[in-house]
């Protein structure tokens, strides 16, 4: 792929303290993401993903949180040494994220129309009027029914799916280059996240959007992406094509991942294919030894994964994606 990117994620390093001392949360997290793409994060619980999308915005809670290494070059300009009032202007502008609980990210008191309007009198510089008559426009275009009268609606009056549209349709209506959402559908049915999807990828195809989507659902990587990052342990451990890594998977772990999913094929434009169990557990934090992460887990560890940390490998020459996996497994093919 020729295109730039758009965001380049150098040695990202985020750091927590706590009664045990100092661990690493991100440990070098490197990738990009271009203009119009849909880059699908995956992994378990606690492996990094939101961790990630929290720290591209700033967002990281600190103390006792903070990025102690890294660059997040947003076209050229790194967003880690940035000023707060420079963060702010990328924020919700450039950069928006919706979550998977959108009552946590609304607020109770404002009526959806005043709150996407806020987002466009801040950020877009519009009148209360302007901001208003394209709130409407707005709901309309995320396909929520009536949209002047729910405009004036509260979010408990709206379903779970209708208030999902509406933390859409206020991340998109600054036209950002890039859509940060973090398992947007989770909460939801399979008819309304089917229905999700499809409207994420019309706003992208139509505005151009960078999408992160940061997900558990299997099914929803095989659908949404066009490039794949699993994440382990605050690293990232594949990344490729969709069908590089669905395909021909260069990680036991994400060999793992996928073996579990027998009707991953299957889910594809209906069902969920959730992140199975594989054996064992995510090693903890502040217990990370010397070595690959999931030695512990893995059915193919030799002594060395016990020693030293595998660096990123190229694997094999197939298709003009780069296609990468940070295991020993790959060390003979890298020197031949
Ligand atoms: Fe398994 Fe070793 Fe590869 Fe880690 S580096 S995934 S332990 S083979």
């Amino acid at each position: 792929m020729t295109q730039a990117a758009l965001l380049r994620v150098e040695d990202l390093r985020v750091e927590f303290s706590g009664r045990r001392g100092q661990a690493m949360v991100l440990n070098g997290v490197d990738f990009e993401l271009r203009a119009g793409e849909t880059l699908c994060v995956v992994g378990e619980s606690g492996c990094g993903k939101s961790m990630t999308a929290l720290a591209l915005l700033r967002l990281i809670p600190s103390p006792p949180g903070r990025i102690s290494d890294g660059r997040i070059l947003f076209q050229g300009e790194d967003l880690v040494t940035a000023d707060t009032q420079r963060i702010r202007e990328v924020r919700g502008n450039r950069i928006s994220m919706i979550f998977q609980e959108p009552m946590t990210s609304l607020n109770p008191v404002f009526t959806v129309g005043e709150q996407i309007a806020e987002s466009l009198r801040l950020h877009a510089g519009l009148d209360a009027r302007a901001a208003q008559q394209r709130a409407v426009e707005m709901l309309q275009q995320v396909g929520i029914p009536a949209p002047e009268r729910r405009v004036h609606e509260y979010p408990h009056q709206l379903s779970g799916g209708m208030r999902q549209r509406v933390m859409i349709a206020m991340a998109l209506a600054c036209r950002p280059d890039i859509l940060i959402a973090d398992e947007p559908t989770t909460a939801l049915d399979v008819t309304v996240q089917a229905q999700i999807f499809d409207l994420l990828r019309d706003l992208q195809r139509e505005k151009g959007t960078a999408i992160l989507l940061i997900t558990h659902d299997m099914g929803a990587v095989a659908e949404m992406a066009d490039r794949v990052m699993v994440m382990y342990a605050g690293r990232v451990i594949e990344q490729g094509s969709c069908e590089q890594v669905l395909g021909a998977p260069g990680h036991p772990y994400t060999r793992g991942l996928i073996d579990c999913l027998p009707e991953l094929g299957s889910s594809i434009g209906g069902g969920r294919a959730d992140l199975a169990e594989i054996d064992g557990v995510v090693p903890s934090i502040w217990e990370l030894g010397r070595g690959c992460a999931f030695r512990e887990r893995c059915p193919q560890a030799m002594p060395r994964c016990a020693t030293d940390v595998p660096p990123m490998f190229e694997v094999g020459a197939n298709g003009a994606t780069s296609h990468g996996a940070a295991c020993w497994l790959h060390a003979e093919e890298a020197t031949a």
